[in-house]
């Protein structure tokens, strides 16, 4: 599928014409910019969704071969469409996230432009709304709102070596362990991306070493329930700010091989060697920080207090959940976290790869007006821009900590929707006297039209 509404947006060989008035554009249709045409055409604003490469473009090509949801779909999905061919446990692969979005924008009747690019969005001047300047042309829109999504730009820290003898790629990149050369390799991140490369690449026999900062490591399930229904229960999806100190911790899940809980000592007795943050390369030689083991006990304390946690709430609530003391057995330690490594010369080694699992930034240089702060971060309240007539949405805590996730996204979206009709009856009202005069010109009207009849 290409264009779902070709009649809203002129022919991709034509430029569009300068009198192309939108009321809402909608930049980007991931699954943000999907989920805000569904509750804009429910409350019946009229707009377009400008995506420069096709519906769900991440989930089809930004992703390694193998990903399958973090979550099962029963929880990762829009309330308005199941999943077809999986049980509500499944994890869905990637390629069914990205055909689920497309058939979804059909189902909705969705007016999406794929292949136009939104180059830049400027105050028009002299009037209300926005001069948008796109791939094919220029329009204007009274309200924008920037669904281009949480992670633009894959971020690779400046102390990546200047090393030819090395393949260095973003976890963004990463497809499969065939398309590294032959050798070791270093992963350096251990979120849900990090760990889920660095299993798949031990699994295909590699040597793998896995560079482990500050993370969370929820069970992927206990007493019967994944921790994606414990993180609803318990409000933890709902938290609005990060939790001080916990700014740089990564979330350590993976619904791989039917999704199991990461535990990075099991990891390390399965082959793969852990070190501890990444600081600097030097001269063909790796630093790492000697927070391994610190590292390891703030997760396992993340992980025991969401088992306290949902105990208690079993207790609470009187619910019938299996007790499931075998979760909190721990692996032992192993030698790698007992003698963890300070330094790996690379070469001698043996590592030809590094992956970088290590988060993405936000680009939001198209957007030219006054919404940002002096970082370049978005000023919003929930996702209503600082800027009149600018809004975002798909932010990581736009609202809360589900916002960029799947379900998470879609109640943003209704929110923003729902402040975009509310501005359009404030920009629609009409005093007494221009009532009046609206009156008067059109009964004006039916008089000439009569005349002419
Ligand atoms: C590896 C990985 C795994 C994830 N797994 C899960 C998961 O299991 N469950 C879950 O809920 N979430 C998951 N997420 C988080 C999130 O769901 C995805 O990142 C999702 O793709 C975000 O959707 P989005 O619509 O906000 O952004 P995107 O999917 O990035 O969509 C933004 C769109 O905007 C377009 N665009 C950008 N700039 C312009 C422009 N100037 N003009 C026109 N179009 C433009 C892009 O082409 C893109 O299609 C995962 C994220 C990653 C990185």
């Amino acid at each position: 599928m290409t264009d779902l509404k070709q009649s809203a947006f002129p022919s991709p060989a034509g430029r569009v014409p300068a009198t192309l008035e939108i009321d809402t554009l909608v930049v980007g249709a991931g699954q943000a910019g999907v989920a805000m045409s569904e509750h804009l055409g429910k409350l019946g604003v009229p707009h377009l969704v400008l995506e420069k490469s096709r519906i769900a473009e991440a989930w089809r090509t930004v992703r390694w071969d193998s990903l399958v949801t973090n979550g099962p779909v029963w929880h990762d999905r829009f309330p308005g469409l199941e999943f077809p061919d999986l049980g509500p446990d499944d994890f869905a692969h990637k390629d069914q996230v990205a055909d689920y979005f497309e058939a979804y924008a059909q189902m909705i009747d969705a007016p999406i432009r794929t292949g136009v690019e939104v180059k830049q969005v400027v105050r028009a001047p002299g009037r209300a709304g926005f001069i948008v300047e796109t791939s094919e042309g220029t329009l204007h829109a009274n309200r924008v709102v920037a669904a281009t999504g949480p992670f633009q730009r894959p971020v690779i820290p400046a102390i990546a070596p200047q090393d030819e003898s090395l393949l260095q790629i973003h976890s963004a990149n990463y497809r499969n362990p065939q398309q590294l050369p032959e050798g070791a390799v270093l992963v350096v991140g251990a979120g849900s991306s990090g760990v889920q490369i660095a299993d798949e690449l031990n699994r295909a026999g590699r040597q793998v070493y896995l560079s482990v900062g500050a993370h969370d490591r929820p069970p992927r399930s206990y007493r019967g329930r994944d921790f994606v229904w414990w993180l609803g229960v318990l409000g933890l999806w709902d938290l609005e700010t990060v939790q001080p100190g916990k700014e740089h911790v990564t979330i350590a899940v993976s619904g791989a091989h039917g999704g199991r809980t990461i535990d990075f000592r099991e990891l390390a007795a399965q082959g793969i060697t852990l070190v501890g943050l990444t600081r600097a390369f030097e001269a063909g030689v790796a630093r790492f920080a000697d927070d391994l083991a610190e590292n390891l006990a703030r997760g396992d304390e993340n992980y025991l207090s969401l088992l306290d946690a949902a105990d208690a709430y079993v207790e609470r609530n009187g619910l019938d959940l299996p007790e499931e003391p075998e979760a909190r057995r721990r692996f032992p330690e192993p030698a790698c976290v007992r003698e963890p490594l300070q330094s790996l010369d690379l070469a001698a080694a043996g590592v030809t790869s590094i992956i970088w699992a290590t988060g993405y930034a936000t680009d939001f240089s198209w957007l030219q007006v006054d919404a940002f702060d002096a970082n370049g971060k978005p000023k919003h309240q929930r996702g209503v821009s600082s800027e009149p007539g600018v809004y975002f949405v798909g932010l990581p805590w736009l609202s809360r900590r589900g916002s960029t996730f799947i379900w998470g996204v879609w109640h943003d979206a209704r929110h923003i929707a729902d402040h975009i009709a509310t501005q359009r009856k404030y920009t629609a009202y009409r005093d007494a006297a221009q009532r009046e005069a609206a009156t008067l010109e059109s009964s004006a009207g039916k008089v000439s039209l009569t005349g002419v009849r």
